[in-house]
């Protein structure tokens, strides 16, 4: 398949949080234009003041003027709706309005099955989907320097590599659609338990008398280090910040998934049986809002400890 999407091309970009506002701003930045919707109409409009971009209040009006349409949304069960609709209602999903040959890119970390389920209803209709999900955070999908696992059709990918790599730096082609989403939510099993880990390692630390930015030291310089030691634990948790800018709710989501999908192969995940009800229970006590780092708040809570 020919015709890559190239800049000058209109994008549509639907949901404009902590991560979609800095990827549009990288689209905008690589001569990409763009179209917007948020269900937040404020964010949407200053966002579409800052880019010079229309914003569209229906996706459907949205999907008419754009042949490639990106979302970046809570979950799949969201995005499900905004490609096809509210049940029975008209003219309110996108697939109601983009022309047959057009790409629907969801980048949203979305559970794989209810990907490959929407990618062949779309297909029915003409409409490619890919999938390609981000890892980095805030600060990476910022400098445009997100890692991106990407699943789907090779020709519809490679149609779309110069829109994925204004956004990220590392683009991973993992197999086929419904592959990105599978090791986005495997990455952040991986990752929350290494969180968790941490946390318990350094609370136990303090409690026998260490300071925990000592101990943090030693972690950082042994085996015992991970993404969350190194880049989560001093910036956010010790520095009492809580400031990641991804939510306890939308974690415990990814790890909900990871275990469905685990659940689905028949995959063992003994540890993740124990660690993801810790994330659901934290995210009921705190709320889904709650930066996910703050669950280190339920350990100091059990323990009395304050690892500041
Ligand atoms: P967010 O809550 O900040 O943003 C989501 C946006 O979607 C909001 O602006 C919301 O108003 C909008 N929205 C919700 N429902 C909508 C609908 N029906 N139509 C239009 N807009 C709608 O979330 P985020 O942190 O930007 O995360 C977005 C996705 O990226 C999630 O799937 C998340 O798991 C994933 N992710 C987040 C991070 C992170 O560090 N925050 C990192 C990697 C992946």
């Amino acid at each position: 398949m020919t015709d890559p999407f190239t800049p000058p091309e209109r994008v549509g970009f639907i949901g404009l949080g902590k991560m979609g506002a800095p990827m549009t701003r990288n689209l905008k930045r690589a001569g990409f234009q763009l179209a917007l919707n948020d269900l937040d109409p404020a964010l949407a409009r200053d966002l579409g003041k800052e880019l010079d971009a229309p914003v569209y209040e229906r996706v459907s009006d949205l999907a008419r003027a754009c042949r490639v349409v990106i979302t970046m949304l809570p979950d799949g069960r969201i995005v499900r709706e905004v490609a096809l609709g509210r049940d029975g209602a008209p003219d309110t999903g996108l697939a109601d309005a983009l022309p047959a040959g057009s790409v629907l890119i969801d980048m949203s970390s979305s559970a794989p099955v209810g990907t490959r389920t929407l990618g062949e209803e779309l297909a029915r209709r003409g409409i490619h989907m890919i999938d390609a999900p981000v890892s980095g955070g805030v600060r990476r999908a910022v400098s445009g320097q997100l890692a991106v696992m990407i699943g789907g059709d090779s020709a519809v990918i490679d149609r779309c590599r110069p829109l994925l790599g204004a956004m990220g730096s590392q683009l991973f082609v993992v197999g086929g659609l419904g592959a990105g989403d599978a090791i986005k939510c495997l990455n952040n099993y991986v990752s929350a338990t290494g969180l968790l880990a941490a946390a318990e390692g350094l609370v136990a630390a303090q409690r026998f008398g260490l300071d925990p930015h000592k101990a943090l030291e030693v972690l950082n310089a042994s085996t015992g280090k991970n993404n969350a030691t190194e880049v989560k634990f001093a910036q956010f948790i010790l520095s009492r910040s809580f400031g990641s800018g991804f939510s306890i709710g939308l974690m415990a989501k990814d790890l909900r998934t990871a275990l469905d999908l685990a659940a689905a192969v028949a995959a063992p995940m003994p540890l993740g049986q124990h660690c993801v009800p810790l994330w659901n229970e934290a995210e009921q006590a705190l709320g889904g809002n709650a930066d996910h780092t703050e669950i280190v708040r339920i350990l100091e809570r059990v323990t009395g400890s304050d690892l500041r």
